[in-house]
């Protein structure tokens, strides 16, 4: 790092967990988050404020009107625009050290796992179960660590999974995938603004703790939290014997 990354990042170079070579870990790392919605936006921000070297953003939709109660990435001027694009003009405003690649399109198939072998950690912040199964499926395959949110009406939830380990749990072992899961969407079923800012804010924490070996990172244990009483219950859930990603030694 060079003085001025010193100066910088001078408030995380304090942290005993995190110290000069935390932080060089994370100037380092490269970090995919998929989605630059509710839960990408403060995820994303707080990435490259913290100075994760090198961000893939990906999502394919343009910024619209009803994104901003909650998108923090973007700007009544972006409009109409890519959000990977809008997402990393705000990033480059805030560290302009970090390197963005915007990818305007829906993550899929080869590109999907190209991103993923790449990446130190995904951060699943999309908002589709076709997608959040699909980054699922890389992950365990790639062995890339997966910060996984989710935000609806005044619910949020959080998980990580680390396929690194022997024995971990993936996401499917928590929500199988299945055919006749009703979609929830924010569209449709309203989201409160906030709550999307805490879920992403958290993703980002637990993704800056796994890449700088900073503190505890909790695997096989999900967290709800409950935004109208502001309560927060965690369970706790194992790997799947049956699940088809991760425990059969043949990933589809
Ligand atoms: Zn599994």
């Amino acid at each position: 790092m060079n003085d001025e990354q010193l100066l910088r990042y001078s408030r995380h170079i304090l942290l005993d967990e995190i110290g000069i070579e935390g932080q060089q870990r994370l100037v380092n790392a490269k970090a995919l988050i998929v989605g630059a919605g509710g839960l990408g936006s403060p995820a994303a921000l707080y990435l490259a404020a913290a100075g994760v070297g090198r961000i893939t953003l990906a999502d394919g939709d343009q910024v619209d009107l009803t994104n901003l109660q909650r998108q923090i990435l973007h700007t009544q001027e972006r409009i109409g625009q890519p959000k990977a694009l809008s997402g990393k003009m705000a990033l480059a405003h805030i560290n302009p050290e970090v390197r963005v690649e915007a990818i305007n399109s829906r993550l899929a198939g080869d590109a999907l796992a190209a991103l993923v072998a790449d990446a130190d950690v995904v951060l699943d912040c999309c908002d589709n179960f076709a997608t959040r199964h699909a980054v699922n499926r890389q992950c365990v395959r790639q062995r890339t660590p997966l910060v996984s949110g989710a935000a609806i009406r005044f619910a949020g939830q959080l998980a990580v999974f680390d396929s690194r380990r022997a024995g971990a749990p993936c996401y499917s072992c928590l929500f199988p995938e299945a055919d006749d899961v009703e979609e929830e969407r924010c569209a449709v079923m309203g989201v409160f603004a906030p709550l999307t800012g805490i879920i992403g804010a958290m993703q980002a924490a637990e993704a800056l703790k796994l890449i700088a070996g900073a503190g505890e990172v909790v695997l096989g244990r999900l967290w709800l939290l409950d935004g109208l009483s502001m309560d927060w219950r965690s369970v706790n859930f194992g790997q799947d014997p049956q699940c088809p990603v991760c425990a059969s030694g043949d990933v589809k």
